[in-house]
C-alpha cells in the first residue's frame, strides 16, 4: 500500500517564538527524512499577536497575516522538493490552559474568524463540526496546568507526543494520554511538536494512500485511516494504543 508519511505537529520560528527553525527550512529537514506531508501547526493565541498591539496597523488582517507567514514560508519550500504542506493550528483559548490542534482550516477562514482565541472550547468545538475540521486536544497529560476536555466536544487527541520528554513528562503520564484516548474511544493523533532540529526523531503518521489537501486529511483523520511508525517500525494505531 502506498503510505503518505506526515508530521501533524509542527512549529515555525516565524510565528511561534519557542521554536527555532524557520518555516522556510522545516521542509528540507522533513524531506530528508522521508516525509511526504507536514501541517504546520503554529501557536495560535493572545500572545501570538501581541508584538503588534502598538503597530500602527493593528488590523486583524495584519495579525493574520503574521499568522499566515510561518505556513506560507513553508508552503513555498515544499512546492520546489515536492512536499506537501497544509495549515493547521495550536490554539489556547484566553479561558483554558490547554492546547488544541486543529487541521482542515483555509486561510480565508483566519482572515474572517478574527481571535479565534477568545472564543470558549465548547463554541470552538461546534464551530468545527460545522466545517469539517478536525479538533483534538494536545499533549493532555503534558503537566499539571492540562485539562481533559470532555471527549464529546472533541475528535481526538495526542496519545503520543514526543516533545512531552523535554517537558520532563513522566513516562506515567505520557503512558495515561494513552489511556485515555482509548479509553474515550478518541482518535489517537501522534506528534513531534517540532520545534527544533534535533525535535525530528522519526515518528511519522502513515496515512493510507494519497494525502495533498486539508479535506483529504480530515476525513482521512476521522475514518482512522493511518498507522504508526515509530523507531522505524509500522504500528497500528490499535496496537500502539495497547503497549
Ligand atoms: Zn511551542
Ligand atoms: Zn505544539
Amino acid at each position: 500500500m502506498k503510505y503518505t508519511f506526515a508530521e501533524l505537529h509542527l512549529h515555525t520560528a516565524e510565528v511561534s517564538g519557542c521554536a527555532s527553525v524557520s518555516g522556510a527550512d522545516a521542509p528540507l529537514i522533513f524531506k530528508e527524512q522521508g516525509y511526504d506531508l507536514i501541517c504546520v501547526t503554529d501557536h495560535y493565541k493572545y500572545t501570538t499577536f501581541w508584538y503588534y498591539n502598538d503597530n500602527k496597523d493593528p488590523s486583524w488582517e495584519h495579525r493574520a497575516n503574521h499568522f499566515l507567514s510561518g505556513y506560507r514560508l513553508a508552503k513555498a519550500a515544499a512546492e520546489k522538493i515536492g512536499l506537501t504542506v497544509l495549515l493547521g493550528a495550536e490554539i489556547c483559548f484566553d479561558n483554558c490552559p490547554n492546547d488544541y490542534l486543529v487541521y482542515g482550516l483555509n486561510e480565508e477562514m483566519i482572515y474572517k474568524y478574527p481571535e479565534l482565541y477568545r472564543w470558549s472550547v465548547e463554541e470552538f468545538s461546534s464551530f468545527a463540526r460545522k466545517n469539517q475540521l478536525f479538533f483534538a486536544q494536545a499533549h493532555p497529560f503534558r503537566n499539571q496546568r492540562m485539562i481533559r476536555t470532555s471527549p464529546s466536544l472533541l475528535d481526538g487527541a495526542e496519545a503520543y507526543n514526543t516533545h512531552d520528554t523535554e517537558h520532563k513528562t513522566p513516562a506515567e503520564d505520557m503512558k495515561r494520554a494513552k489511556l485515555w484516548v482509548k479509553e474515550n474511544n478518541l482518535v489517537p493523533l501522534l506528534g513531534q511538536d517540532f520545534h527544533d532540529a534535533e525535535n525530528i526523531l522519526g515518528a511519522k503518521t502513515a496515512f493510507y494512500g494519497e494525502v495533498r489537501d486539508s479535506e483529504t486529511l480530515t476525513k482521512k483523520l476521522h475514518a482512522k485511516e493511518f498507522d504508526f511508525i515509530l523507531s522505524n517500525q509500522t504500528i497500528t494505531k490499535e496496537d500502539f494504543l495497547t503497549i
